[in-house]
């Protein structure tokens, strides 16, 4: 890391992977979840060095667009799983010639009519909206939301499934992202896997998958959820005959990314201390988007400090008052040519990013161990 630092140049704006930073934690994700299959979520960062640490160490990679799974596929996936409430004829066509052995979670009857059309012969798990809304930044089920079929419809569409011909091995039921809740998901896991086990005794379906989603809290401001209670509350779980999936992204990627910004400039207006950088909301979206101040580091460039014992508001270069990383974290000193840090920024950083507004330069990307 120091020395990727002290090689870019200024002023930069720059991502920084660890593919060891992703495999550490996927490794002890999988003890914590043994013996279940671990499929990564690439659209949390699907940077290529990351996605080859995913390919490698992951049982294969969530996908939700044909895109995604080429890239998985050209990565050396050797799973794959396909996700998404609106595929189209196309990506029917992409699932049913596979490079490799792909799942479809099916989110509608439209989507195994589609299946079925394409000559998609391969598992397919029916995506379901049940149980009720977990603790998280974002909600999928217990609201109404665009994703999966609403549990009243489910008889319906297994029959409609089986008509086709279709190979129903089970249910996708993922429900929350950045859920910091053990208990909650632990509870969550459980019911999903009761309410799978209720679902096919009575539609007489037999029951191989139960895919419990994603949702994995690991906040950009460094909370993580605690395996190890997620683990004692997951101990002697009876899955017999089941293949119980997780399929996280954010818990895998936040700490294995680095967001890097120069200040090129610090000024006080109406009492309030700036530092503007090179780069901003367009190379790293995620506090924009929630709404949060992402923490920083100050990393001391040559600069003079121009401001000291005083709460700064990071902005970047964009045209707009929107532009802001930090609303104000207090630091010793602040200069131009100082650098700052974003450190948990590994998840829904860059990929979520709107780099074409303004057509200022890209960001640089650097890879570390
Ligand atoms: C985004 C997504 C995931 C990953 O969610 P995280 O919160 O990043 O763990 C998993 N499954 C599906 C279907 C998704 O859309």
């Amino acid at each position: 890391m120091h020395d990727a630092l002290a090689a870019l140049r200024s002023p930069a704006s720059a991502w920084i992977y660890s593919p060891t930073r992703f495999r550490e934690r996927l490794a002890r994700l999988r003890e914590a979840l043994a013996p279940s299959t671990i499929l990564y979520a690439m659209k949390a960062c699907a940077d290529p060095a990351i996605l080859a640490a995913a390919t490698e160490a992951a049982d294969g990679i969530e996908c939700a667009s044909t895109g995604e799974l080429n890239a998985a596929a050209g990565a050396g996936a050797r799973r794959l799983a396909f996700s998404g409430p609106a595929k189209t004829a196309a990506d029917f066509a992409a699932a049913a010639a596979p490079p490799v052995p792909v799942v479809v979670h099916a989110e509608s009857v439209r989507q195994l009519d589609g299946l079925a059309a394409a000559g998609f012969t391969g598992p397919v798990a029916l995506r379901v909206n049940r149980g009720p809304a977990l603790p998280g930044t974002h909600q999928m089920t217990g609201t109404p939301t665009p994703f999966g079929i609403d549990p009243v419809d489910v008889a319906a569409a297994l029959d409609r499934a089986r008509a086709l011909g279709l190979d129903v091995a089970g249910f996708h039921l993922h429900a929350v992202s950045n859920c910091l809740d053990a208990a909650a998901y632990i509870g969550h896991v459980r019911s999903a896997l009761a309410w799978s086990r209720q679902t096919a005794r009575s539609n007489r379906l037999d029951l191989r998958y139960v895919n419990v989603g994603g949702g994995l809290g690991a906040d950009p401001r460094g909370e993580t959820i605690d395996l190890g209670a997620l683990a004692a509350g997951l101990e002697g779980l009876d899955t017999t005959g089941i293949e119980l999936v997780f399929e996280p992204g954010r818990y895998l990627a936040q700490a294995a990314g680095w967001y890097v910004a120069d200040v090129v400039d610090v000024k006080t207006v109406a009492g309030q201390v700036f530092a503007i950088i090179r780069g901003g909301t367009h190379h790293f979206r995620l506090p924009a988007a929630w709404g949060y101040s992402h923490p920083f580091t100050v990393l001391r460039g040559p600069g003079r400090p121009e401001a000291s014992n005083t709460q700064v508001r990071v902005c970047g270069e964009l045209c707009t008052p929107r532009d802001v990383l930090n609303t104000g974290q207090n630091v010793d000193t602040i200069a131009t040519g100082d650098r700052l840090l974003f450190a948990n920024a590994g998840a829904y950083g860059w990929e979520i990013s709107h780099d074409r507004f303004l057509d200022h330069a890209r960001p640089t990307r650097i890879v570390i161990d």
